[in-house]
C-alpha cells in the first residue's frame, strides 16, 4: 500500500504539506509499513488537497479536500483496517472531471513523482529519445511532427514541424532550442503544471526537437516566480544526465545535447520570441523586428527554435505512438488535444486536456461544471489579455484555432476565465488594457502611449464619467494601435475591448448615457 498526495503548487497552496506531515506522523506512530509520496497536479485544482491511496494491487482510492484534521480517519479506516472513508472520497460526479478528458499533454500529471526518473521511465519515459536518436534520420522526425498536424501551443498556433524544418535548412555551426515557460497570461496555469508534475516529458520533447534542427543546446526561460517548476526542472535533468539521457552521447548514438535553465524577471512581452531571445542574452526584454527570423538569425544569431512547454511535451507522446494517431484526435486544421486552464467563476476550476473542436459549452458546463452559485453564464476570456471575450450566445462554438478566431478571441495558450452575469464587461475589458499597458514594452508610439489612452477613456466610462464619442473614439484607437504595433503584444491589446464592444456594447452605452 502507498499513499500519494499532490503536491503541485495548488496542492501545496491548500495545504497539502501539512496533509502530507500528518500522513507521515500517523502513519510513523502506528508503526505501519507505508510510504508516503508525491505527484503532481491531478488536474482537479477545486479538490486539493488530493490524497490518493493504492493497494497492493496497484487499486487507486482518491481522497479530496483533505485537511490535516481529516488524515487520522483515513489512516484508521483505510490504512489500518483496509475500508474505503466514504464521506472523503470523490465523487462519482467529481471523477467525470478527469474521465472525460482526453490526456496526452497530462498523460502523467497526477500519476507519476515528477522527482523519480524511474517513475517516468516505467510508464515508457525516453523510449521516444532512444528511437528517435539510434532509429530515425532529422527529416523522419521532422515529418512524424508533420503528419501529427502539431501547432504551436503557445498561442500562435503555427506549424510546429514548419519550424522545425526552418531551423533544419539554416546549416550553422551552433544552433539552439529555446522553451518558452514564460507562461504571463492572468488565470494560465497549463505550463506550470506540466513543469511541476512531468518535466521529463518537456526535457524528452527539447532533445527531439534539438536532434531534429541539430541544435545541441537548449534553453529553458521559466519565469522566476515559478520555484517549484525550477526545482523540479532541475531536479529532473541532473537525473536524466546521471542516466545518460542528456549530455554526451545519448544513447550511445553520438548524439549530444544539453540544456540549462534561464530563470526570467516575468515580462509578460518575453514571451514574444524575439524579446525572450533579448532576454536570454542578457538585454533588456524588447521585441524585435522580423525578418531576421529566430529560426534564421535567433539566439546569439544563430539558427534557434522556440516552442512553449505543451508544444514540447506533446513530441515524445507523437514519436511513440505514431503522428498519425496524434492527427486523429481533433479537427482537420486543429488536431490533437489542447490544454485548457479554467478559472473564473467556475465550479470546477483546474487544467481540462480535450480533443480540439469539443464545443465551448462541454468544457465550461460539461466538464467545469458550470457556473458558481448557479449563476447565469455571461462570457469566457479565451487567449488571455490578447484574447477576447466570448458570449453565452456563442457558447456552442468548437474549441480549435479557426472558429475561436472568427469570434474575435484567440485560442492562445489556453487561459479560459469565465465570468457569470454580475460581471462588468467594460471594467473587464478595462482591467485587460491595465495588464497590457503595463506590460508594454515602450517600443512602439501606437503600443506605449495608445493603450494608456484608450485605458483612460475606460477609466472614465467606468466612472460613469463617460462621453458621447468615447465608444467611436476607442474603435479608432484599437485599430490603431493594432496597425502601428511591431509585436504581437500590442497587435492583440485591443482584443478585449474590441470583442466587449462588440458583444456588450449596450454595457458600454448603458456607463455613457444613464450613468449606470
Ligand atoms: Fe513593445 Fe508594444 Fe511595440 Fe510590442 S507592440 S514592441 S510590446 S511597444
Amino acid at each position: 500500500m502507498k499513499v500519494i498526495i499532490g503536491q503541485g503548487s495548488c496542492g501545496v497552496a491548500t495545504g497539502a504539506k501539512k496533509t502530507a506531515a500528518e500522513f507521515e506522523r500517523l502513519i510513523e506512530e502506528k508503526n505501519l509499513n507505508i510510504k508516503v509520496d508525491i505527484t503532481g497536479c491531478v488536474g482537479t485544482c477545486y479538490l486539493e488537497p488530493i490524497v490518493d491511496v493504492y493497494d497492493d494491487n496497484e487499486v487507486m482510492t482518491r481522497y479530496v479536500k483533505v485537511k490535516p484534521e481529516c488524515v487520522l480517519e483515513i489512516v484508521e479506516k483505510h490504512l489500518v483496517n483496509g475500508e474505503i472513508a466514504t464521506d472523503l472520497e470523490i465523487s462519482d460526479e467529481d471523477k467525470l472531471f478527469i474521465e472525460k478528458q482526453q490526456r496526452v499533454v497530462l498523460r502523467n500529471c497526477g500519476l507519476i513523482n515528477p522527482e523519480k526518473i524511474e517513475e517516468y521511465v516505467a510508464v515508457g519515459g525516453y523510449e521516444a529519445t532512444k528511437k528517435v536518436v539510434t532509429s530515425m534520420t532529422q527529416e523522419d522526425v521532422i515529418e512524424e511532427i508533420k503528419v501529427s498536424g502539431l501547432r504551436g501551443r503557445g498561442g500562435a498556433g503555427f506549424p510546429t514541424w514548419f519550424k522545425w524544418n526552418a531551423a533544419l535548412q539554416n546549416k550553422a555551426d551552433q544552433k539552439y532550442i529555446v522553451c518558452n515557460a514564460d507562461e504571463g497570461d492572468p488565470g494560465a496555469f497549463m505550463d506550470r503544471s506540466v513543469l511541476e508534475g512531468d518535466p521529463h516529458s518537456l526535457i524528452e520533447g527539447m532533445i527531439i526537437g534539438g536532434y531534429a534542427m541539430g541544435a545541441t543546446e537548449g534553453v529553458i526561460y521559466v519565469r522566476a516566480e515559478y520555484p517549484l517548476a525550477i526545482h523540479r526542472l532541475e531536479i529532473a535533468m541532473a537525473q536524466a544526465r546521471e542516466k545518460g539521457f542528456l549530455g554526451k552521447n545519448i544513447f550511445g548514438s553520438g548524439f549530444d545535447f544539453d540544456l540549462r535553465i534561464k530563470a526570467g524577471a516575468g515580462a509578460f512581452v518575453c514571451g514574444e520570441e524575439t524579446a525572450l531571445i533579448a532576454s536570454l542574452e542578457g538585454e533588456r526584454g524588447m521585441p524585435r523586428l522580423k525578418p531576421p527570423f529566430p529560426a534564421q538569425k535567433g539566439y546569439w544569431q544563430k539558427p534557434t527554435n522556440i516552442n512553449n512547454v505543451e508544444t514540447y511535451a506533446n513530441v515524445a507522446w507523437i514519436i511513440v505512438n505514431g503522428g498519425a494517431a496524434f492527427g486523429a484526435m481533433g479537427t482537420d486544421k486543429s488536431k490533437g488535444t489542447k490544454v485548457f486552464a479554467l478559472a473564473g467563476k467556475i465550479k470546477k476550476g483546474g487544467l481540462v486536456e480535450v480533443p480540439m473542436g469539443l464545443p465551448l459549452k462541454e468544457v465550461i458546463f460539461g466538464i467545469g461544471g458550470g457556473i458558481k452559485k448557479d449563476k447565469a453564464f455571461k462570457a469566457v476570456q479565451m487567449g488571455g489579455p490578447s484574447g477576447g471575450c466570448i458570449p453565452s450566445a456563442l457558447i456552442e462554438t468548437p474549441v480549435d484555432y479557426e472558429n475561436i478566431n472568427k469570434t474575435g478571441a484567440i485560442v492562445g495558450s489556453g487561459g479560459m476565465i469565465v465570468m457569470d452575469e454580475t460581471t462588468c464587461m467594460v471594467d473587464m475589458a478595462r482591467y485587460f488594457l491595465d495588464f497590457t499597458r503595463k506590460e508594454s514594452c515602450g517600443k512602439c508610439n501606437y503600443c506605449r502611449v495608445g493603450t494608456k489612452r484608450m485605458l483612460e477613456i475606460l477609466e472614465r466610462i467606468t466612472k460613469g464619467e463617460g462621453k458621447d464619442g468615447d465608444i467611436e473614439l476607442l474603435e479608432e484607437l484599437a485599430v490603431k494601435i493594432k496597425d502601428g504595433s511591431m509585436c504581437g503584444l500590442g497587435q492583440t491589446a485591443p482584443n478585449p475591448v474590441l470583442t466587449t464592444i462588440k458583444y456588450f456594447r449596450n454595457e458600454y452605452e448603458d456607463h455613457i448615457y444613464n450613468k449606470k
